[in-house]
């Protein structure tokens, strides 16, 4: 198990308007556990990023700002804030303008190895469990992981799901968000592929609901061939 702590962590990751979030979070409510978004802190990131007028694709400037602040994320699911130097940050990291910036921070190796062992420590003090999600939570940040799932969809789906969160924002421009989004960072992790070990599941037919009773029965069921 990842840490070595007590703890079941369920891993989760897949592609941008595939339900990661909001499905982690119902299914951890359910379980009892604890809820981890790892992307709230690659955000909380950007969003410092520019706070300060840096440059988001400027790898050492990116650095320069982790090493200077204190994320935090809440890891109770009834809990969503984000604070950056205690400043709740919870609205802003999701404005599309840190959205547009969050990919060029990701891309900083750097970056992604000091977040992850931040992200492990919390893993290992998760009782009586943790559902973690981000992109790379089976592969890279949580490859011991006692459940591990690829949640999927078709791109369409995707994309209307996400529209629905955006009221302000037309389809088409959603659209093309996910798909750019997608293309950048999976050339930093695969996530769009299950690794061996790994459940997928794919929302496309299913509702909401329907996809939280699925990612919980695989965590009844223990999940994941190993
Ligand atoms: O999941 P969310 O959309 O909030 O993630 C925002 C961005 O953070 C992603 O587009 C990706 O660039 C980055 N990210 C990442 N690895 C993670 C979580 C997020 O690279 N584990």
């Amino acid at each position: 198990m990842a840490g070595g702590g007590m703890g079941v962590i369920v891993a989760v990751d897949g592609p941008a308007g595939s339900g990661k979030s909001s499905v982690s979070r119902a299914a951890a409510r359910r379980l009892g556990y604890g809820f981890l978004d790892t992307g709230a802190a690659y955000r909380a990131l950007a969003w410092a990023v520019l706070d300060r007028g840096e440059d988001p694709d400027d790898p050492a400037a990116v650095e320069r700002v982790l090493s200077a602040i204190d994320v935090d994320t809440a890891i109770d699911p009834d809990e969503r804030w984000v604070r950056v130097d205690g400043i709740d940050v919870t609205g802003e990291i999701r404005e599309s303008r840190v959205t547009g910036a969050v990919s060029g921070i990701a891309r900083v190796q750097a970056v992604r190895q000091r977040l992850n062992e931040g992200f492990r420590a919390r893993l290992a003090a998760a009782e009586p469990g943790v559902v973690v999600e981000g992109r790379d939570i089976t592969t890279v940040v949580a490859p011991d992981a006692d459940v591990r799932v690829l949640l999927t969809a078709d791109p369409e789906v995707r994309a209307a799901r996400r529209a629905r969160e955006l009221p302000g924002e037309r389809r088409q421009d959603v659209a093309r968000a996910i798909a750019e989004r997608d293309a950048k960072d999976s050339r930093v992790v695969d996530f769009l592929e299950a690794a061996d070990g790994v459940a997928t599941l794919d929302s496309t037919e299913l509702d909401f609901d329907g996809t939280v009773d699925a990612l919980v029965g695989l965590v009844r069921e223990g999940a994941t061939a190993r």
